[in-house]
């Protein structure tokens, strides 16, 4: 390793509170860091002079590649122009109306109003406050119980964390709160009876739901928020079937569907919004990462005509929304979203992410069916997963202290390869930039095989 390096390190094991990190052992150095200078198309380098395939897309959202020089530009000018106002009780600008305007026209039908804030986890905050206000204008003060699914992921804030049906995320934090609750995840390959088609799994999850909404009581079931694909809980895309069973159980009690699009939303699996692609048909949808590419901070909590009218009505009655943050539709995010837009568009991103998106689907399956340590390969558009197991024939689960997933990823990031290592069992994640090409995705593919094929070898 360089001095520079060396230095680099140091400091910030002295200074940095990292995410997701075994904080000791990364202070104390048993854990390696990596400085990151720089990165282009779908490449980052480090300090040490790698330069590394990120098949993750930063996590999950840098969809037009780094180094773009039209963003760069288009902040530039923003910042020139108008850095900051806030938009309190009616003051705007010209990109968040040019913005909102263009992520309603490509929202499904009946979404009304954005609500702006800067990360996926606000924005699911700010979605539990409406959902509670709207609520309590309908005078039903009981109806306020959120059911979430297990292995979903809305964020790690106090009550986003709580949606998150991820035990790290609650464990030692006294989380979940109180009214929130979760369901089963339609996660098909760990279905209990092996005989059980897709349909008749998700007829089962939906029962599996019903139960769980008349257990706590309908009338203090207020609405339940899921993504449309599981993402950091493995990436489950739904079985046949799934999404309109459940719409059928939320429809007969009268709860809300929040679609918490962070990940699918702007084009990842190939189709503008999960909700879309599913037919989810959600009062709510929450939307981050995708919207800015990531080159600015910024999300959304889109709010459907049926409750836009209850919340104005509410106001009507008490004044003014006490819902707020100094940088909500902060100008520097709105145009880095509108560039966003502009690129997704002029480089058709989501129908390179339908049509890049089914090659990968294809060579990974092409390439592991019947690998011995895969169990599955999953996934649709540019979202894609390998599950690993003892014995695939019998979906046989690998102990998990032979840390198969973060092995494999380690052994990927040896071929110049990122990709995760999701938190909750031993699944490869993949979700590339959607700038992404068919060689590309070769290459990528290649590299995860040699990697594969490495564990493998020692596992025997
Ligand atoms: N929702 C989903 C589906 C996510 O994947 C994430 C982050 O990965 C979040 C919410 C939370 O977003 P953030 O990390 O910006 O708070």
């Amino acid at each position: 390793m360089t001095l520079r390096t060396q230095q680099w390190l140091e400091a910030d094991r002295n200074t940095v509170f990292h995410a997701s990190t075994p904080l000791g052992q990364y202070a104390r150095g048993e854990l390696n860091g990596r400085i990151v200078t720089g990165a282009e198309g779908i490449r980052i380098k480090d300090s040490e002079g790698n330069e590394l395939i990120d098949a993750f897309a930063g996590l999950y959202c840098v969809n037009i590649g780094y180094g773009r020089v039209e963003m760069a530009e288009a902040l530039y000018q923003q910042a020139r122009k108008l850095a900051y106002y806030h938009t309190y009780v009616g003051h705007s600008h010209e990109a968040l109306i040019e913005l909102s305007r263009r992520i309603l026209a490509k929202a499904p039908a009946g979404m009304s109003k954005v609500y702006y804030g800067l990360s996926g986890s606000d924005a699911n905050e700010t979605q539990i406050k409406l959902v509670w206000y709207y609520n309590n204008v309908l005078g039903r003060p009981e109806k306020k119980k959120i059911i979430a699914r297990e292995r979903g992921y809305h964020g790690s804030s106090v009550a986003a964390g709580s949606l998150t049906g991820l035990p790290l995320f609650h464990a030692h934090f006294d989380l979940p709160m109180e009214r929130i609750h979760h369901t089963v995840a339609p996660y098909y390959y760990r279905r209990e009876d092996s005989t059980m088609s897709e349909q008749a799994f998700s007829r089962w999850c939906a029962d599996q739901l019903e139960q769980k909404i008349l257990a706590e009581g309908p009338d203090t079931v207020a609405a339940m928020i899921a993504e449309p694909v599981l993402g950091t809980g493995g990436i489950v895309p739904p079985p046949a079937g799934y999404w309109s069973e459940i719409r059928k159980v939320l429809d007969q009690y009268d709860i809300l569907l929040i679609a918490d699009e962070v990940v699918c939303g702007f084009g990842r699996l190939g189709a503008e919004f999960g909700s879309m692609y599913y037919d989810m048909r959600p009062d709510l949808m929450t939307i981050a990462k995708g919207l800015t590419s990531a080159y600015q901070p910024l999300s959304g909590a889109i709010v459907g005509e049926k409750v836009w009218k209850i919340l104005e009505q509410g106001t009507d009655d008490w004044g003014a929304i006490g819902h707020g943050y100094t940088y909500s539709g902060h100008p520097m995010g709105a145009a880095a979203a509108l560039c966003n837009l502009d690129i997704i568009e002029r480089e058709g991103l989501v129908a390179n992410a339908e049509s890049t998106g089914a090659h990968l689907q294809q060579r990974m399956r092409d390439t592991f069916a019947g690998h011995p340590l895969v169990g599955e390969c999953r996934g649709i558009g540019l979202l894609a997963a390998l599950e690993f197991a003892a014995d695939p024939a019998s979906r046989t689960p690998l102990d998990p202290a032979l840390k198969v997933g973060p092995r494999i990823a380690a052994a990927c990031l040896q071929q110049g390869l990122i990709a995760r290592a999701m938190p909750h069992g031993d699944i490869l994640g993949f979700a590339p930039p959607l700038v992404v090409t068919p060689d590309d995705i070769d290459d990528i593919v290649a590299r995860t095989a040699k990697a594969v094929n490495r564990v493998t070898d020692e596992l025997v």
